[in-house]
């Protein structure tokens, strides 16, 4: 089980904290001190989830929520509000605006994480699941394997990050650099054209036997996985 989970948060030892503690169930973790930065990295990253609290410096965790979901790209990641106030009439504001569960501070890391977890296995199976497949093809996490049909498809490393990242979300169009923020890290220098190379790797690998090709190239924007 693992994801890519995005914290807002401007308290830095609840941050270090949600970290620590996620990135030891597996998941990786990126965060914002602020809505503006939020929104900014998000967009960037394409997060599996969002851990958003209420009460940021600049802009509210709600106007936040309310950014995002306007993003057709982006409205589909689902949302955790982190909060002090434990009001009722917050809590439907925030369901309002888009947000799919609410936790209240002090909240223990335990009952997090396993909303995390949930919250994650419902919205999206394909991120969490060990063997996920799309049309023919499969990729089993547990073991590294990737088949095509019955047949085993051999692929490199940073091939096999491609493909279990492309088929979280089939048929989703996903830009160069948002390949590269999820693929190859947040602190890699990576030219463009490398990633067109280990596309063009993936394809040869799996698109095999007169099947047909499965990665779409999405002219000026990027690639998907696609049947
Ligand atoms: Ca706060």
């Amino acid at each position: 089980m693992k994801a890519n989970l995005f914290i807002v948060e401007d308290e830095m030892p609840i941050v270090t904290l949600l970290k620590y503690n996620l990135e030891k169930e597996g998941h990786k973790v990126n965060y914002a001190l602020n809505g503006e930065d939020a929104i900014r990295s998000i967009k960037d990253q394409n997060p599996d989830l969002i851990l958003l609290d209420w009460m940021l410096p600049d802009i509210s965790g709600i106007e936040v929520c309310r950014n995002l979901k306007r993003i057709n790209l982006l409205k589909n990641i689902p949302i955790i509000m982190l909060t002090a106030k434990g009001e009722e009439e917050d809590k439907l504001k925030g369901f309002k605006t888009g947000a799919d569960d609410y936790v209240t501070k002090p909240f223990s890391q335990k009952e997090l994480i396993a909303r995390v977890n949930a919250l994650l296995k419902r919205a999206k199976p394909n991120a969490v699941e060990d063997v996920v497949i799309f049309e023919d093809l499969k990729v089993d996490r547990a073991q590294k394997r990737v088949f095509r049909g019955e047949k085993e498809v051999e692929l490199g490393p940073t091939e096999f990050k491609l493909i279990d990242f492309l088929i979280k979300n089939p048929k989703r169009v996903y830009s160069r650099e948002q390949l590269l923020n999820n693929v190859w890290g947040d602190n890699v220098y990576v030219e463009s054209r490398t990633i067109d190379v280990h596309i063009r790797r993936v394809r040869k690998a799996i698109n095999i036997d007169g099947k047909k090709d499965l990665i779409r190239t999405v002219r000026s924007s990027g690639y998907s996985l696609d049947g």
